[in-house]
């Protein structure tokens, strides 16, 4: 596996790679876990060669978010990849993806708007702009991105369909933990305490998913959740809702593809779930 950090590197690398078949490209923010090497394995079964990213986007991070302490494990990440047959990594520097004067914010409006944008404000606009010049400087035929960040993947779609990127975007579903709980960079830190509490997330979505099914109405449902939640001590509950798939809005009466996704605090740990509904 070839890391590279230069863009003269880069444009060399890539242009073997593309000389010898099509490239799946999987963007990460490193502190890689199974769930990761699933859209690694996903790449793999869609194209010839897999390149993946790491680069922890200062952009997409709030003030007071977790930037400073966000995990990172270069070697070890190397190593998964490597494993895992990625013939190439790319690990841009802050420098290179924001230099002294970038001026230029990707906005997908609509999609980004309610839910982990609006706790999170200026959160997509980071991302989308992070995801675009990470597929318009590599240039893959296909990019992997998890359903864990289900709202993410909705604007990515969204971006790469308006401005008419020529990269298919696919989705893999979440990777969990036996007990249910969504693999996250993030649950490294969950106290023992905190993580056996933070079941709770995937158990309260399911239960919602049984209820809104069985018939039951949607607002109770959703309340019920939100209690479940609170009942095992998690804090700040930015959200629990039924959505509309592609557009995220919130739904009322059950119809076509829906979703049920969930943001919520333990300790000092924000997690984030979505289930199918
Ligand atoms: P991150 O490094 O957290 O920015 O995530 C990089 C990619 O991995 C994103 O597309 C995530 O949605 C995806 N991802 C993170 N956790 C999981 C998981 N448990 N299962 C599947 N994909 C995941």
């Amino acid at each position: 596996m070839q890391i590279v950090r230069g863009r003269e590197e880069l444009a060399q690398a890539l242009g073997e790679l593309r000389n010898s078949g099509t490239i799946a490209l999987v963007p990460t923010m490193g502190a890689l876990h199974r769930g990761h090497m699933e859209l690694v394995a996903e790449a793999h079964r869609r194209a010839d060669h897999v390149v993946a990213s790491i680069f922890v986007n200062p952009k997409q991070f709030g003030q007071g978010e977790d930037f400073g302490r966000y995990p990172r494990q270069e070697e070890l990440d190397y190593r998964m990849l490597k494993a895992a047959q990625v013939a190439l990594t790319w690990v841009p520097q802050v420098t290179d993806m924001y230099p002294d004067g970038f001026a230029t914010t990707v906005s997908v409006a609509g999609v980004s708007d309610r839910w982990e944008g609006e706790a999170r404000p200026g959160h997509f606009d980071g991302v989308a702009t992070v995801v675009a010049k990470l597929l318009v400087s590599l240039l893959p035929d296909l990019a992997v991105f998890g359903q864990k960040d289900f709202q993410q993947l909705a604007v990515i779609r969204r971006l790469v369909a308006d401005l008419s990127l020529p990269v298919a975007v696919v989705g893999v579903p979440t990777v969990r933990e036996k007990d249910g709980l969504a693999l996250s960079s993030r649950n490294a830190y969950l106290s023992p305490d905190e993580r056996a509490r933070a079941v709770a997330l995937p158990q309260a979505l399911q239960l919602a998913r049984e209820a809104i099914l069985g018939g039951e109405p949607v607002a109770d449902t959703l309340q019920r959740g939100r209690d479940k939640l609170a009942g095992v001590g998690f804090g700040q509950i930015d959200y629990f809702a039924l959505v509309e798939c592609e557009t995220l809005e919130p739904i009322t009466e059950p119809r076509g593809a829906m979703r049920l996704i969930a943001a919520a605090q333990i300790g000092t740990t924000r997690l984030i779930d979505n289930l199918a509904v």
